[in-house]
């Protein structure tokens, strides 16, 4: 059978960089114009790729940062011997242009026409899809109560601070902190303090690396959570 080229949603598009926001010392935010982008849901990420000039392409995936009316925005962390991650972060300037693909999955997303409890809980880089899904709740105006756990590092790795501090009606958020002399790495106690109840029937959206990602799904499964109702993202 013969086949041909499906244009739409999975090709590749020249993506032009508009915008940088330095978020931390090592995570900064990207905005893209993409021509035509198909728009996105909260929680769907994107493919990216690099070509150098002899060639030689790379890609990896990063998640979108923003709802889908703030159009394409990625966030990205800076991982010290990364091969993508610092040139996105540091030397990637307002009008050079890489290839996106995307929006890419259908699982672990959040729409602002659900209705359950839902708690997010990030670790470190793992809170931009989840930003995404706060920002989408706030241009709905939705009253789905949210519950964020975020635990990254010490407090000057926060991403997103300023816009997590503005009072947001049913968005809580609890921090932990793993290198700021407690060392406290998140726990049973953590989750069921600053989470819902199983019986809330809540959504739950986990993401950030695969250890930690892991553990929290451990974690609700042992308090009484359903597996269904744990969505998890795992950055590697
Ligand atoms: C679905 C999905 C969404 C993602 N969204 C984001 C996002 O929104 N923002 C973001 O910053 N990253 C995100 N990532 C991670 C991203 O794809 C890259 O893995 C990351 O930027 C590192 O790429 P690199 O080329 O710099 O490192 P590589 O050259 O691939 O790896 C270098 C070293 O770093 C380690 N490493 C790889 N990834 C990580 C990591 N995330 N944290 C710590 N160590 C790592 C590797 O094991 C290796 O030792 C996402 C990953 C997936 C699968």
């Amino acid at each position: 059978m013969a086949r041909t080229a499906v244009p739409g949603r999975l090709s590749w598009r020249l993506a032009t960089v508009e915008a940088i926001r330095d978020e931390t010392a090592t995570a900064r935010t990207l905005t893209f114009d993409v021509p035509e982008w198909p728009g996105h849901l909260p929680g769907q990420h994107v493919d990216v790729r690099l070509t150098a000039e002899d060639g030689y392409s790379t890609q990896r995936s990063y998640s979108l940062a923003s709802s889908c009316a703030d159009g394409v925005r990625l966030t990205v962390q800076k991982v010290d011997d990364g091969e993508v991650s610092p040139y996105l972060a540091s030397v990637l300037k307002v009008g050079d242009r890489v290839e996106l693909r995307g929006p890419v999955g259908g699982w672990f997303v959040w729409r602002p026409t659900d209705t359950a409890p839902v708690l997010l809980v990030a670790g470190g880089s793992g809170i931009v899809p989840l930003m995404a899904m706060i920002r989408a709740r706030n241009a709905a105006s939705s009253r789905v109560p949210f519950r964020l756990i975020y635990s990254v590092r010490r407090p000057t790795d926060v991403i997103y601070a300023d816009e997590l501090r503005l009072p947001a009606g049913g968005l809580d958020v609890h921090y932990l902190f793993t290198r700021d002399g407690t060392g406290r790495r998140i726990g049973v106690a953590d989750v069921n303090t600053h989470g819902w109840p199983a019986d809330f029937e809540p959504d739950c959206f986990v993401c950030g690396p695969t250890g930690f990602v892991e553990t929290v799904a451990d974690i609700l499964v042992a308090l009484g959570h359903k597996p269904r109702k744990i969505k998890t993202e795992r950055f590697g």
